[in-house]
């Protein structure tokens, strides 16, 4: 189960408002400029700083696709 594209649309990085880049397997919503992945369970994206990763490597940005 994926999000729904109408979501994706209208979905912002709680912290800094930006944009969120799709990730998938592990399907996860990515903030660029704040180094955060939201996990997203049963299609349902978890739009909690406190349950966003840090990402450590900026290399990952790079395989991720725009959305
Ligand atoms: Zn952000």
């Amino acid at each position: 189960m994926s999000i729904a594209v109408e979501l994706l649309e209208i979905l912002v990085c709680p912290k800094c408002k930006g944009e969120l880049l799709h990730r998938e397997d592990p399907e996860q919503l990515v903030c660029g400029e704040c180094r955060l992945a939201y996990p997203v369970k049963d299609g349902i994206p978890i739009m909690l700083i406190d349950q966003a990763l840090e990402m450590d490597t900026p290399g990952n940005i790079s395989d991720m696709k725009d959305c």
